[in-house]
């Protein structure tokens, strides 16, 4: 199983991404990490993704995190072709 917090890639390869999916979705989450009904991105990665990509990674707030990022599933098809992208997984 990958390890997240050696990662990150999920929360960063797309501005679009994570979007809330509607009232309730995000709630807690700081305003300022939020535009347009998604997590605010700097370039591709979410704003709210602390440290470094494939290093150390956190989410300031993992605790309230959009339902996208709770679907989205270590070890998963999706999950290992983004670790491919970013260069994280070699096979
Ligand atoms: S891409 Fe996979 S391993 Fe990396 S942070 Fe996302 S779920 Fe975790
Ligand atoms: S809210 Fe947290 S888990 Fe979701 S993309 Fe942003 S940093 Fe990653």
């Amino acid at each position: 199983m990958p390890d997240c917090e050696g990662c990150g890639a999920c929360c960063a390869y797309s501005w679009e991404w994570p979007a809330l999916l509607g009232p309730g979705d995000g709630a807690g989450i700081p305003a300022y990490f939020i535009e347009d009904g998604r997590m605010r991105c700097d370039g591709d990665r979410c704003s709210a993704l602390a440290g470094t990509l494939g290093e150390a990674v956190h989410c300031r707030v993992y605790a309230d995190r959009p339902l996208v990022c709770r679907e989205f599933t270590a070890g998963s098809d999706d999950c290992r072709e983004l670790r491919r992208l970013f260069g994280f997984d070699s096979g």
